[in-house]
């Protein structure tokens, strides 16, 4: 199987483009939907979480109260890697349980691991199967904000949010292939269809 991080700046169109390459045969793993889940009530960081930030963060049904952890950590960077040494081990091990899956059940030769945080982390690096191909996909920050208003989101938020990750440029570097959506979803499917075609070369050339 061929692994392959899929990242790119909030509003760019990184979900739009791993639904299109499922769309196409490749296994999707929401790696941003794992952190959620590793506190959620059962969830491996609960305990560890509500050690380290205290009580008060555990919710009447046994999780994370999230907007609690989040006004702890999002305001203060020690406390969010504090937060970060304990959930980006606690994801890893999910993902690899995840693709375990996956090639258990031998679905797919492509396995898409979509993740807003690729160049900021060990996340999907530190694991026993590491991704082996970046993509990224770009879009320009004005056309970014105007799809997250479009989707509920303040401008304000957008922008605060659009700040605080990591550059193109940054991303850029670590990538094997970039993905330009400034334009409009017919463009970005055939972009998509293009991907497609070469990361299954890539996964046949391993193969093979
Ligand atoms: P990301 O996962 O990078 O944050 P999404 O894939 O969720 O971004 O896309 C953000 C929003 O923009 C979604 O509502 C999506 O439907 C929309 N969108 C994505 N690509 C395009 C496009 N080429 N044209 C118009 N809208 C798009």
């Amino acid at each position: 199987m061929l692994i392959v991080g899929l990242t790119g700046g909030i509003g760019a169109g990184k979900s739009t483009v791993a639904e299109l390459l499922s769309f196409h045969g490749a296994a999707v793993v929401d790696v941003d939907a794992l952190g959620r889940e590793i506190i959620a009530p059962g969830g491996s960081a609960v305990e560890p979480v509500v050690e380290r930030f205290g009580d008060h963060l555990r919710g009447p049904d046994g999780g994370i109260d999230r907007p609690a952890l989040a006004a702890i950590v999002f305001n203060d960077p020690s406390e969010l890697a504090a937060l970060n040494e304990i959930s980006h081990p606690a994801i890893n091990d999910l993902l690899d349980e995840r693709i375990e899956t996956i090639a258990a059940k031998g679905v797919a030769d492509v396995v898409v691991l979509d993740m807003a945080v690729l160049v900021e982390s060990a996340l999907g690096r530190d694991t026993r199967f590491p991704y082996e191909v970046v993509v990224t996909v770009e879009a320009p920050p004005d056309v970014r904000l105007q799809r997250l208003t479009g989707r509920g989101m303040t401008a304000d938020d957008a922008k605060a949010r659009l700040a605080s990750q990591a550059t193109d440029d940054q991303r850029r570097e670590v990538s094997n292939f970039v993905i330009g959506n400034g334009g409009g979803t017919d463009e970005l499917a055939d972009a998509a269809r293009q991907l497609w075609d070469a990361l299954r070369n890539l996964a046949d050339e391993r193969a093979a």
